[in-house]
């Protein structure tokens, strides 16, 4: 069986009667060089597990299964579950189970379904929750080593984006917080069945086994940094005196800003994790 071949995978859904949803994101992968991708920048082993988000038809899962101790695919619809059972038949090593991931318990499937193993995400996300799914992986990101994912490619240029440019945001804070991101490749609409309407890119992030930077309080580093993109027009100290997390005078703050020498009237797309960093751990200080 070769999924990634469009005509196999025609013929497999085609057996079980399956149609695609466009509002559950199913754009099937069909490509075999962004398949072999995937599996060379997730860079697994005979000892390894890996979670896979979304496993459509099991094209992805097939290869997961293949390169690694033990993989666990999860697929919210149901209709796909009997096609999956027939795509992965050969391999004892993989178990599907039927379920949204926004709301399983991760942090108990991986340690029930990996335990002693060290666990790799591997997955073609479902767009339409990409931002969530990876904030819930980088919140149990203590269990993982790394994350391989296809996302949006503007999605992609968010995670990896510096300071300064318009794709940085909380996005790109909150991954580069936890990991080190890497674009590893793009794949056009023609690379999966039905094509996606948007250009895709496969991303790895590399989990860190610290933190980028140190803060005293991560709640609160989040949430400056939430109020500074919430209003990327405003200055910063305009900014974060209107923030609803805290309540903290514009003067406060461009005097904090001075401080560190940034100048009162920067704006926050300027700040680096660092810079974020500091400015919150003064904040924590007078709160
Ligand atoms: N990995 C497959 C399919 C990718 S399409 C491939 O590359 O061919 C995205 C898949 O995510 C679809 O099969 C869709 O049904 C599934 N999905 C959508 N929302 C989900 C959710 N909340 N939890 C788990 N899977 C979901």
């Amino acid at each position: 069986m070769n999924l990634s071949n469009p005509e196999e995978l025609k013929n497999l859904i085609r057996k079980h009667g399956f149609s695609f949803s466009k509002s559950l994101g199913q754009n099937f992968l069909t490509d075999r060089e962004i398949l072999d991708s995937i599996i060379k920048a997730s860079n697994l082993d005979k000892s390894c597990g890996a979670l896979e988000i979304g496993a459509g038809a099991g094209v992805l899962t097939r290869e997961l299964a293949k390169n690694t101790a033990k993989t666990v695919a999860v697929e919210l619809d149901k209709r796909l579950i009997p096609v999956l059972s027939d795509a992965l038949g050969e391999f004892e090593n993989a178990e599907i189970i039927n379920g949204d991931i926004l709301k399983l318990d991760l942090r108990g499937l991986i340690s029930e379904k990996f335990a002693g193993m060290p666990v790799s995400v591997v997955a073609n996300l479902p767009y339409y929750i990409t931002t969530p799914i990876i904030i819930r992986l980088l919140e149990n990101s203590d269990l993982l080593n790394s994350i391989t994912v296809m996302v949006q490619k503007e999605v992609a240029e968010r995670i990896c984006a510096k300071p300064g440019g318009k794709e940085y945001g909380a996005l790109s804070i909150a991954v580069q917080y936890k990991s080190a991101p890497e674009i590893i490749c793009t794949a056009e609409p023609g690379c999966f069945t039905p094509p996606p309407k948007v250009a895709s890119s496969v991303v790895t992030l590399r989990i860190l086994t610290e933190p980028s930077v140190i803060v005293k309080d991560e709640k609160l580093f989040f949430n400056v940094v939430k109020s500074a993109f919430g209003q990327r027009r405003k200055t910063l100290s305009n900014a974060l005196a209107g923030s609803p997390y805290f309540l903290l005078q514009k003067e406060q703050i461009a005097k904090m800003l001075d401080e560190m020498g940034l100048g009162s009237n920067i704006r926050g797309e300027k700040l680096s994790i660092s810079d974020f960093a500091s400015l919150s751990n003064k904040i924590y200080e007078i709160l």
